[in-house]
């Protein structure tokens, strides 16, 4: 697997729902305050949703899914995804996955790179104060673009969206631009239909099925 570029998919890739917040929030339901078990939860919580073929505004078989992997019992399960999900915000999408900055930073080196998310306007200062990446300099991996969904009117899975990201790769074909993202629906489906080549973002095998490319981890890409 070797590409000409990467773009990237933010949550669920660069960052998660911040589970420093949400585990008390799930504790006083029975859910383990594990971190790990967490980052699992929210693998999972993808995995049910792109099985439910759930649209990006739909996020309750995610709840459901996740509140169960940390443990949440039946009984208490509805009330604590209702919780979740509305405990869940765009500005806690700001927990850095510290495998994905560190390879982010050695693939940078390599290769041009770049970021395309569906946010909601949050997501590059997001990236930018957990010192993940920023357009120019700073703290982070300096990248060629990020792009918000919010801010530029198009969401995945219109493809269209990634035309926004590749204005800034000019004279990349697009087939050798790799997109790396955690949803079938949102990211492998709309990567492939703008021509570029799909990655999933697997890391607990919750797609074998899949006739698609998938990674443990970004250090995979390495
Ligand atoms: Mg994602």
């Amino acid at each position: 697997m070797s590409f000409d570029a990467y773009l990237f998919d933010a949550g669920g890739v660069l960052v998660l729902p911040d589970p420093t917040v949400l585990a008390p929030l799930l504790a006083v339901f029975g859910g383990h305050d594990d971190l790990e078990l967490h980052r699992r939860a929210h693998y999972a919580g993808m995995a049910a949703k792109s099985r439910a073929r759930a649209g990006e505004p739909e996020w309750t078989v995610y709840d459901v899914a996740y509140v169960r992997v940390v443990g949440v019992p039946d009984h208490d399960v509805e009330e604590a995804a209702d919780l979740l999900g509305s405990t869940r915000t765009a500005r806690l999408w700001r927990y850095p996955i510290a495998d994905s900055t560190t390879a982010l930073a050695t693939l940078a080196a390599q290769r041009p790179v770049g970021v395309v998310s569906n946010a909601s306007g949050q997501i590059e200062a997001a990236l930018r104060r957990a010192a993940i990446c920023q357009v120019g300099a700073g703290a982070g991996t300096r990248v060629r673009c990020v792009i918000d969904s919010h801010v530029v009117g198009i969401a995945k899975p219109d493809p269209a969206i990634f035309d926004h990201a590749l204005v800034h790769f000019e004279g990349v074909e697009r087939h050798r631009i790799a997109y790396i993202g955690d949803s079938v629906t949102m990211d492998v489906e709309s990567s492939t239909a703008a021509g570029l080549h799909p990655i999933l973002l697997d890391p607990f095998d919750d797609h074998p099925e899949l006739d698609v490319a998938r990674i443990r981890s970004l250090a995979d890409l390495l």
